[in-house]
């Protein structure tokens, strides 16, 4: 008797599949949805970074493959990081390759179909927001805190791209005069070319150059954590430093967007405390009498990008 897995999915059952891929630096990510937003099948191949047309078939071969794989032909969502226009042009990715090019027009002909794009955090906030921890609140905030941090707004259900396709960027607004004087910290570059953004000091490997910072002989934030768990002072002190700037920054986003909940993923999302005690951090540099709105950690984490690129490209169907 042939064994049958539990992961055979019934095709027959399924009226039309959406493919969500999700471009990193590192690998693509495709993942194979049905109608209901289920997650029927994923798999990964290297992202070609340097070579464009190297890049637009691993995409093409990802495609195809789904397609005789599940034998239909699914409709194609993509997320990527960077900032992507409406027309389809790539101004900032870590993807040197894909700079400049236009990646709706090259794709759509490349895979004979029509296909939408969007920013990988933006999709981060609207997979949260339909089916995740924001599902059921109005204006969703989804903030990713790990190698970036970066984030998007969802009003029921839709990403509000703003005029540029940035707005969300809360990495980037400046960090706090006051908190850089309370800590007596330099002004550190930033990874978009300014000086003094909230994203080198808030990031995972900003919680780590302010351990070193304050004393410790590494800047690895599992032997933070550790640290913290046991009281240890310089811990305690880059914890309360970092949890002010972190909070301030969240202050930013609120006070721009004014959001019903914050959901959080990334890396530094999977430290319980920083979660816990956010909202008093938030508190401390809000106007009096308003409170902080809740933060909840994501439900998707890892999925989110395969699941909000898809999510988008049946949005584009509806509309
Ligand atoms: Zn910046």
């Amino acid at each position: 008797m042939p064994l049958i897995s539990n992961n055979v999915p019934k095709i027959n059952e399924v009226s039309q599949l959406t493919y969500g891929i999700d471009i990193g630096g590192t690998k693509i990510e495709i993942g194979v949805f049905s109608s209901e937003l289920a997650l029927i099948d994923s798999w990964r191949a290297p992202t070609p970074t340097e070579n464009y047309q190297e890049f637009i078939n691993t995409i093409v071969t990802l495609v195809n493959e789904a397609n005789v794989r599940y034998e239909k032909k699914g409709m194609v969502g993509i997320g990527m990081p960077g900032i992507i226009d409406k027309n389809g042009l790539v101004k900032s990715a870590n993807i040197p390759c894909a700079t400049g090019k236009n990646i709706i027009e090259d794709l759509s002909l490349a895979l004979a179909c029509e296909i939408s794009t969007g920013n990988d955090c933006r999709l981060f906030a609207l997979s949260e927001s339909i089916g995740g921890s924001g599902d059921g609140y109005k204006r969703v905030y989804g903030a990713i805190i790990g190698t970036g941090a970066a984030g998007g707004l969802c009003i029921d259900g839709h990403i509000y791209h703003g005029r540029n396709g940035f707005a969300g960027e809360y990495g980037h607004i400046p960090v706090s005069a006051y908190l850089i004087d309370k800590y007596n910290l330099p002004i550190l570059a930033c990874g978009c070319g300014l000086k003094g953004c909230y994203e080198p000091y808030v990031s995972g490997p900003g919680l780590g150059w302010l351990y070193e910072h304050f004393g410790a002989r590494t800047s690895n934030t599992h032997h933070f954590v550790q640290q913290l768990n046991d009281n240890e002072r310089i811990a305690t002190t880059t914890f309360d430093c970092y949890m002010d700037l972190l909070g301030a920054s969240f202050v930013s986003l609120i006070l721009s967007y004014d959001p019903d909940v914050i959901v959080v993923g990334g890396g530094i999302s999977k430290i319980d405390k920083v979660v816990e005690m956010l909202p008093q951090y938030v508190d401390k540099h809000l106007f009096t009498g308003i409170d902080c709105p809740p933060i909840i950690k994501a439900k998707y984490g890892d999925s989110s990008g395969v699941r909000g690129a898809a999510i988008l490209r049946t949005q584009l169907v509806e509309n």
